[in-house]
């Protein structure tokens, strides 16, 4: 075959290849395109999952009837005229490719009228081909009709699924246009189901919230902490799931950089680091997050779907993220707020009847009634993320070092004056598991091992990070048998167990001698809790995540040693763990993630025994 060019109806084929993979690529340049259009209001109508009809309608700018077959016209645009505007790109759309692309592959009209215009004006295609334009019917703004997606290109047909499967892509995707831009009403039907309903309601402030709520679900606000932090002009916000309210599958996490909903590797890794220490492994957080940045620093050219995107200084949006993030979920920790958050595991009604009584504390409490973060302020995230020029949050991790909780004296001189503890006065233990505690407003339990655990782990987190974990120098050192992969193991990540107080030697393929040992392994616990622990680090090695292995030592040895510590406490015991929760930072909930304390009140007491006032 001599050399050719390519017929244009074919080349905006082949580029349809690339950016129209399925219906809901088609949903997503459309709706993009409304917009880009400044459209208030965007209406999506799907039948048999996409693949019979896709139609939005907006109520945009328009395009003039002149205009009309350029809008359908490969490299025509009305977004960007020169290099320098791509460098500072914020519509979403600039390539002007997606109507010709999709006209290729598909029976399209577009109708639109601009807000002067007397009329509307229509343009059809069938597989490129196009028609007149013609007058047409309809109120200011653009419509456009896709039918019968892929008709003329059966390779591409074949890579379709179920509708079911097409129709859930969309309204995944048109969630993620929905959370982008709460200032815009969306809607989404498929035949006459509707999928989504989410208005703007006419308080700005609300605006953010109102979204959430109408896209995750009410639930998820119950159950989230409202953050947000900037510096100089990188600005971040949103919602972070609590991490007693993390999930099985990472299927409520939204990012959005700069208005656009992304999946960028970078970022979803520093949220993750962000929640490392109070979540664990197989447990996924819940979030949505908004990061707002000079759009010179950011290239979301990297790639044609602009899911990945480029930062400049990507190191340092890194650690912004993760750190805004880390700040934020240090607050959890029983506080002076009223716990109201009203999901997780409840107390069984005798009869049946009411509903659950029990509140999971986690920050649930900074969620309803303010906390240090961005509902305390009256603010939206969502609102502050438009308008990035207010005076930086400041996010306070504090770095307490609680004592340990057999040493009551020590506690008492440094309990900082709290006159009556969120957490109450104990009055019992039961079953050796929970302390019982009382409060001038309600009854609060506590899990013992979940908040000795959380106490253990950041007190070893702040003296490992200062070199100083106390330690004692046994007289007899202790043999403790191991398997010898176990043993391999211990003596490879030996700086880590000599940093955090153990002096430790092998006996022989199998056993291991322990010289010295953390203060706070009481003699007689040490050869369990250290057998447990290179048990444990030996099964969940090959696990990745180099970087938080030493978090992961430290957390296990505070499992490890608290359930070991399980044992009559008395009440000045009961009373020292409970003032140190207070004290400890994410004491809301386990190193795994489990809630440490719930609270029932007095109110919700009266309620369970249907007593009137
Ligand atoms: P791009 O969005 O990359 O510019 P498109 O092929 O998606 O390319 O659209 C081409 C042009 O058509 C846009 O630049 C815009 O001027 C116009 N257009 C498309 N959809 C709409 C709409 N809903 N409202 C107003 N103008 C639109
Ligand atoms: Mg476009």
């Amino acid at each position: 075959m001599p050399i050719h060019v390519l017929p244009d109806e074919l080349i905006d084929q082949i580029a349809a290849g690339e950016v129209i993979e399925r219906p809901a690529s088609v949903v997503k340049e459309l709706v993009e395109n409304s917009l880009d259009a400044g459209a208030s209001r965007i209406e999506v109508e799907v039948e048999r999952g996409g693949i019979g009809l896709i139609r939005v309608r907006d109520d945009g700018r328009g395009i003039e009837a002149a205009e009309l077959p350029l809008a359908l016209s490969r490299h025509a645009t009305s977004k960007i005229a020169s290099l320098e505007d791509l460098e500072s790109v914020l519509s979403l759309g600039f390539r002007g490719e997606a109507l010709p692309s999709i006209a290729s592959v598909s029976r399209l009209r577009v109708l639109s009228r601009t807000a002067q215009a007397p009329h509307a004006w229509e343009l059809g295609a069938e597989g490129g081909e196009r028609a007149a334009v013609r007058p047409a019917a309809q109120p200011p703004g653009t419509t456009v009709e896709v039918r019968d997606l892929f008709f003329n290109v059966p390779a591409r047909r074949k890579f379709v699924r179920t509708e079911a499967t097409e129709l859930g892509h969309i309204a995944r995707l048109v969630e993620r246009l929905a959370l982008s831009r709460p200032d815009a009403a969306f809607r989404l039907r498929s035949g006459e189901r509707v999928l989504l309903d989410a208005p703007v309601p006419a308080a700005a402030e609300e605006q953010g919230a109102a979204r959430v709520r109408a896209v995750v679900g009410p639930g998820f606000l119950e159950q989230a902490l409202p953050f947000e932090h900037q510096a100089g002009r990188v600005w971040t916000g949103g919602w972070l799931g609590l991490p007693t309210a993390s999930r099985a599958q990472p299927d409520q996490q939204f990012l959005f950089v700069n208005g656009r909903s992304v999946r960028d590797r970078l970022l979803m890794n520093a949220v993750r680091l962000g929640y490392r220490d109070v979540l664990f492994h197989g447990r996924h957080p819940a979030y949505v997050l908004y990061l707002t940045l000079d759009p010179q620093t950011v290239d979301v050219n990297a790639h044609p779907s602009k899911l990945e995107v480029r930062f400049r200084d990507a190191r340092q949006v890194h650690d912004f993220v993760f750190r805004a993030v880390a700040a934020a979920l240090a607050e959890t920790r029983p506080g002076g707020a009223e716990p109201r958050a009203r999901t997780g595991p409840g107390v069984e009604h005798a009869t049946g009847a009411g509903d659950s009584a029990a509140q999971v504390v986690g920050g649930g409490a900074h969620a309803a009634s303010g906390g240090a973060h961005a509902a305390g302020t009256g603010r939206d995230p969502w609102q502050l993320a438009l308008a990035v020029a207010h005076p930086p949050v400041q996010a306070s991790p504090s770095a307490a070092a609680p004592a340990g909780i057999a040493e009551t004296a020590e506690t008492a001189e440094t309990a900082e004056g709290i006159a009556e503890g969120v957490l109450g006065t104990p009055v019992a233990q039961i079953r050796g598991i929970y302390i019982l505690s009382q409060t001038a407003d309600g009854l609060v339990l506590i899990d013992m091992h979940a908040a000795h655990e959380r106490v253990l782990y950041e007190r070893l987190k702040a003296q490992y990070a200062r070199a100083g974990v106390p330690s004692q120098q046994l007289i007899d050192p202790i043999v403790v048998s191991l398997r010898p992969h176990e043993l391999a193991l211990v003596l490879e990540q030996r700086a880590d167990w000599e940093r955090a107080g153990f002096e430790l030697d092998a006996l022989g393929p199998a056993s291991l001698a322990l010289r010295r040992v953390p203060a706070l392994l009481s003699g007689a616990a040490a050869a369990a809790v250290v057998h447990d622990l290179a048990h444990t680090l030996a099964e969940e090695s090959g696990t990745p995540h180099l970087q938080d292995a030493t978090d992961r030592f430290l957390a296990t040895l505070a499992c490890r040693t608290s359930v070991h510590a399980h044992r009559e406490l008395t009440l000045p015991e009961m009373d020292a763990l409970l003032r140190q929760m207070e004290r400890t930072d994410r004491a809301n909930q386990c190193n795994h993630g489990r809630p440490s304390w719930v609270r029932l009140s007095w109110g919700e007491l009266d309620h369970l025994f249907l007593r009137g006032r």
